[in-house]
């Protein structure tokens, strides 16, 4: 039943507030300022509460149900870290505020710089950029830098796999370098000898580096990594690792220990921090020595016990300083503005520890293979040999194919429309793009298997729907608050004034 919104509950005199008396001189103010009417909706307190809470309730969420958005990591948020972050000596810090005044703040990034560079495997570590993407341009721009210093500016190629997320070949052009682009092989790894032979002949004094996703956007850690770093390595280049499925490798692999010179965290992803909507995000770059001059800045630097007081510009007692990394790329943004998300991936962190990190790593990686092994026979599984003819185990997340042959008008976007008439937030379709028809499954680490064998349940009940009923499937969603959306339209003309449930035809 359609809810009345908000206009159509106002009545004139209605108010839901009691402002107090004022307590200073009453002035009038400039007729021209003025206008005769207002169109705001009149009502009282509770309609007002009642509004927003219904308001809430329209949307999906991680608190109200499963979230298996691939490669976006929607794990649970302990909800202590929002206490933490809405503490009021850290919440209402400025950026800008004196050093002097603010230590405390700069000792917490300084442990969660350090912390991240443990679990990675790199020398240092900047907190600067706002997004994974920020991120890999920070990663490029450095790469771009430590050629031109090295007295190699024609290195402008960046190799990366035709299986990337969309922003890897967008930061390479940003960055003003060239994207060559890598096949994969048939058991979707990187293909080795169209690899060497990339970084082969004249290509080679061209080849500034490569960008790699580990595990990749299929959820398969590659199995020869080593040869890959090698191959890019050897001839000049240098490995940059998109770091947005750590989920998978936390305290269990350092990808810097692998050999790669430089990645980004989604502290929005894997260290918990909320993220969607356009909300904050970090994306934190962790480098080894050959960059850590480049790294964007400022970053927290720790004094030396011994010249605190000496060398010390902010006054004795104060430990922490910002600095600008001696040939940094620059500053990527008024810095500090997401020290939320800091704070929230310091509680998370620190309240796991490594061992606790460790089992985090391990229930993703389990929870993603059993949820995949539930579906085998219903779905096809791509990829499911390595090329070794091995069986093909996944990382925190996995590719199925939201298509069948015997049902051949039902399409991704038909399942995941159904899966929302079940209860559930659909995966992530048509992505990676090298698999058509993709839906890509991330369960996450914090689901019970109750609730992956409820999920498992609506997947196969839908492919079975697909085959005997498909109009069932083109008609979802019936149960949600719209029906099906013209989505490109919906993002550009919004209707903002008219958001309460009015299921349309
Ligand atoms: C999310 C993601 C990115 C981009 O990160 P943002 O924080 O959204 O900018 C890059 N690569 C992969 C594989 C991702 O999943």
């Amino acid at each position: 039943m359609a809810e009345p919104i908000i206009y159509d509950l106002s009545a004139p005199g209605r108010s839901g507030v009691n402002l107090p008396a004022p307590d200073v001189p009453l002035a009038t103010l400039p007729e021209e300022l003025l206008r005769d009417d207002l169109p705001l909706p009149e009502v009282g307190e509770l309609q007002v509460v009642r509004h927003f809470v219904r308001l809430s309730q329209l949307n999906y969420s991680i608190d109200t149900g499963l979230y298996p958005l691939g490669s976006c990591t929607m794990k649970y948020n302990p909800k202590i870290n929002e206490d933490a972050a809405r503490l009021p000596g850290l919440a209402h810090l400025h950026p800008l505020a004196d050093p002097a005044s603010c230590q405390g703040a700069m000792m917490l990034m300084h442990d969660l710089q350090n912390w991240l560079g443990e679990i990675s495997g790199f020398e240092a570590v900047s907190l600067t950029p706002a997004a994974g993407a920020q991120g890999e341009f920070a990663g490029i721009l450095m790469i771009r830098q430590y050629h031109i210093d090295r007295g190699e500016p024609e290195r402008d190629i960046i190799l990366v796999p035709d299986s990337a997320h969309g922003t890897n070949p967008a930061t390479v052009t940003m960055a003003g370098l060239r994207v060559q682009q890598l096949p994969a092989n048939a058991a979707g790894e990187v293909d080795l000898s169209a690899l060497r032979e990339a970084c082969s002949g004249e290509n080679a004094q061209h080849i500034a580096g490569m960008m790699l996703t580990m595990p990749s956007t299929l959820g398969l850690f590659e199995p020869n990594i080593e040869q890959v770093i090698d191959a890019v390595q050897s001839v000049g280049g240098l490995m940059y690792m998109d770091g947005a499925n750590m989920n998978a490798l936390m305290a269990v692999v350092k990808p810097g220990e692998l050999g790669f010179d430089c990645m980004h965290y989604n502290l929005h992803k894997t260290f918990s921090t909320p993220h969607g909507g356009g909300g904050p995000g970090s994306g934190a770059v962790g480098v080894n020595a050959k960059l850590r001059d480049y790294l964007p800045g400022p970053i927290v630097r720790r004094k030396a016990e011994a010249d605190d007081a000496a060398t010390n510009d902010n006054g004795p007692g104060c430990r922490y300083d910002w600095r600008m990394p001696p040939k940094s790329i620059g500053r990527l943004k008024a810095f500090a503005g997401n020290f939320g998300m800091h704070l929230r991936a310091y509680a998370y962190i620190r309240a796991y520890g490594g061992e606790g990190l460790r089992q985090v790593t391990r229930c993703a990686v389990l929870n993603a293979n059993y949820l995949r092994e539930t579906l085998r026979g219903e779905y096809t599984l791509p990829y499911d040999e390595t090329a070794a003819g091995e069986r093909r185990y996944c990382g925190h997340e996995f590719v199925v194919r939201g298509a069948f042959d015997d049902a051949p008008d039902v399409h991704a976007l038909d399942l995941s429309k159904r899966l929302i008439d079940y209860g559930f937030h659909p995966p992530t379709n048509y992505f990676p793009l090298i698999v058509p028809e993709a839906l890509l499954i991330e369960p996450t680490e914090t689901e019970t298997k109750d609730d992956l064998d409820k999920l498992a349940e609506a997947l196969r009940a839908i492919a079975q729907e697909a085959r005997e009923a498909p109009q069932l499937l083109h008609d979802a969603p019936t149960t949600a608050p719209v029906r099906r959306l013209d989505e490109a339209r919906a993002a550009r003309q919004l209707h903002l004034c008219c958001p309460t449930a009015r299921p349309s035809a």
